[in-house]
């Protein structure tokens, strides 16, 4: 799997460094009051590769976090874009106001490139997906506790430092940003890597349900999407997870992250959806995103409300399942897990 995570890879044998640092070291200069019109016109200079400025006292990373914060203000974090205040405690759809972990760990049940991966989990989600295998989680955008940015930073820093040298490499190999989900905490997370030095690679593990405005700000920060591309079908997304144009948005985001990043694609197969979501899923990934790696899931369980949805109130199915496998090795898919 060395080709579809080649930066990473590198990364990890200290070659390249992590995104996040190159962002951070960029020298920018602007304004705290800067129009945001003008403040997203320095930025896509920046991105560009223009506009550094050796004797400023900003950098790129000083930027996106105010890019951020101002999004906030009216929140389209995510394109369910509610318009709230977060910054003045209104909640939109998702409920998030501050940023609540619910716990953060060494995870050894990613995909194999990935482990042992550092693994932060906000509360809240901006989906609602009937079958949340993370419910508890995700339906609690209250529950876990705030720590400040710099305290996290501080963890994954000793986490980091820490693992080397024991019997078994426990150093992490990422940080990964999950919940729920990590967009509505986006501010957050930047503000955690202002504080970090570690050259460790960035995971964004997400239902990619970001606004265009988020996407852009996480370039040149996030190393490898871990995204999950559920729904082949906008009507199966309204109903099961109660989002509206789905498939647009998604396959628009997976477009960007793999312009930007690389890409570990995770399908969840769940039963009764393997002709309307699975087959189209694998197929839109063959055909527009083919580097990426992908994990076909068979690990679906009917919980949380699942029970009142006739078509997933089941497990998973064998033959269900080896249906959508050899749909993914037909189409030559880099398959991983
Ligand atoms: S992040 Fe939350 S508040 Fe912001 S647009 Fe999305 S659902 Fe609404």
């Amino acid at each position: 799997v060395a080709e579809p995570l080649e930066n990473y890879y590198a990364i990890l044998r200290g070659r390249r460094r992590a995104r996040y640092l190159e962002c951070r070291s960029r020298k920018i200069s602007f304004s705290r009051t800067v129009p945001d019109e003008e403040g997203w016109r320095i930025h896509r200079e920046a991105m560009a590769g223009r506009g550094e400025v050796e004797e400023a006292e900003t950098s790129l990373l000083d930027l996106k976090i105010l890019l951020t914060a101002r999004i906030m203000h009216r929140c389209h974090l995510c394109e369910r874009r509610c318009g709230v205040d977060r910054t003045a405690g209104e909640r939109g759809h998702c409920g998030v106001i501050e940023p609540r972990i619910s716990s953060d760990f060494l995870h050894m049940g990613e995909e194999p490139p990935l482990v042992p991966s550092y693994t932060v989990f906000f509360s809240g989600c901006t989906f609602d997906c009937v079958f949340c295998q993370n419910w508890d989680i995700s339906t609690r955008p209250e529950g876990g506790m705030y720590l400040p940015p710099e305290v996290l930073a501080d963890r994954i820093e000793r986490r980091f430092r820490g693992g080397e040298g024991r019997p078994f490499d426990m150093t992490p190999r990422n940080v990964n940003w999950v919940g729920g989900d990590p967009t509505p905490n986006l501010r957050y997370i930047l503000q955690v890597l202002q504080s970090c030095r570690a050259n460790i690679p960035q995971v964004w593990n997400s239902n990619m349900y970001l606004s265009r405005e988020s996407m852009d700000l996480l370039e040149g920060v996030i190393d490898v999407y871990l995204t999950d591309f559920k729904y082949g079908s906008d009507d199966c997304a309204r109903r099961l997870s109660n989002v509206k144009r789905y498939t647009e948005v998604v396959s628009r985001n997976h477009l960007q992250a793999a312009a930007q990043g690389e890409v570990i694609v995770r399908h969840l197969v769940m039963p009764n959806h393997v002709e309307c979501c699975t087959k189209p899923v694998l197929d839109w990934i063959s055909e527009h995103i083919p580097d990426s790696l992908v994990n076909v899931m068979r690990q679906y369980r009917p919980l949380h409300l699942a029970g009142d949805y006739e078509d997933i109130a089941r497990p998973l199915g064998h033959r269900e399942f080896m249906e959508a496998q050899c749909h993914a090795e037909r189409l030559g898919l880099n398959l991983v897990g």
